[in-house]
């Protein structure tokens, strides 16, 4: 195995979906050497607890916008940046893939602004991990040979024509933060005539022991799924693929109904750590 450099470093990395052998070897190595590890909401106790250095100093930083707690990102770069300059190892551990529809960018430009040697992890995507617990195979041979990413968190960052456009493709569409604007998403597909063959699913909690799979038919959601309110984290799958999941089903979930992801409460621990280093 590589020796990995213990100074002044930071490692942006994906911790995985949700179940904890999910994660990459890489990232694990790494939290195992860590100083300092600042970590998002949807990464679960459970992996902190069971890879984290327990030397490291661990910093929730989480977002969770919609219930208007948030730490800055600001303050989550500066945080990165002061640590890392003071010669520490630094992993800022994000849910599913360091990437997607995530704040690397900023933090990114952070580092290289002063200059910091950094490495980007991969990691599961909630939608890979998703598919692959709900049995829904993203690009099934005669289903579809495309997926894209997507999200709605609101209405307006998608325009008219696509939505004209994602109605008609044969691609399967995943939507990350979009459970809350479910309805508005069914309306316009289901208003630019999308296939009746093309099944929604909701995938909630996924890859956790309390993941929940819901499936309706576009057409026919008013009756089955609109009046559901669906726990975060949750995903969006639409496509025909959404039909295997009948077939191929495997994942048991826990009879009881919980939250997998620890309520935030960034705010306040960012101040204890605060006050603890002052
Ligand atoms: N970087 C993350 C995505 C961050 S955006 C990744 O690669 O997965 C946050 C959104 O991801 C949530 O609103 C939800 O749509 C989705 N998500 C993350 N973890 C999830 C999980 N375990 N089950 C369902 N959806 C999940």
């Amino acid at each position: 195995m590589n020796e990995i450099n213990l100074t002044g470093k930071v490692i942006l990395a994906g911790a995985g979906p949700g179940d904890p052998d999910l994660i990459t070897i890489k990232t694990v190595q790494y939290l195992q050497q860590a100083d300092i590890v600042l970590t998002d909401r949807l990464v679960s106790e459970e992996i902190l607890t069971r890879y984290v250095n327990p030397a490291a100093e661990i910093i929730r930083v989480g977002k969770q916008c919609r219930r208007g707690i948030s730490t800055p990102q600001k303050t989550i770069n500066e945080l990165i940046v002061e640590y890392a300059l003071k010669g520490k190892l630094v992993v800022r551990l994000k849910g599913g893939d360091a990437s997607i529809f995530s704040n690397i960018l900023d933090e990114l430009q952070a580092v290289k602004e002063n200059n910091i040697p950094f490495e980007i992890i991969p990691g599961v995507t909630s939608s890979l991990g998703a598919a692959a617990y709900a049995g829904i195979p993203l690009t099934a041979r005669d289903h579809s040979t495309a997926v894209r990413f997507l999200t709605l968190y609101k209405s307006t960052v998608v325009k008219d024509d696509y939505w004209k456009e994602l109605a008609a493709t044969d691609d399967t569409l995943v939507f990350y933060m979009s459970s809350e604007t479910l309805d508005d998403l069914v309306q316009k597909l289901t208003e630019n005539k999308i296939a009746s063959d093309k099944l929604l699913a909701v995938v909630e909690q996924a890859t956790t022991p309390f993941q929940q799979v819901y499936i309706s038919n576009l057409y026919e959601y008013d009756a089955t799924l609109k009046d559901k309110i669906f726990l975060s984290p949750s995903l969006v799958i639409i496509g025909k693929v959404v039909a295997l999941h009948k077939e191929f089903a495997w994942f048991e979930s826990a009879k009881n109904k919980e939250y997998y992801f620890k309520p935030l409460t960034a705010l306040a621990e960012i101040q204890q750590s605060k006050e603890a280093r002052a």
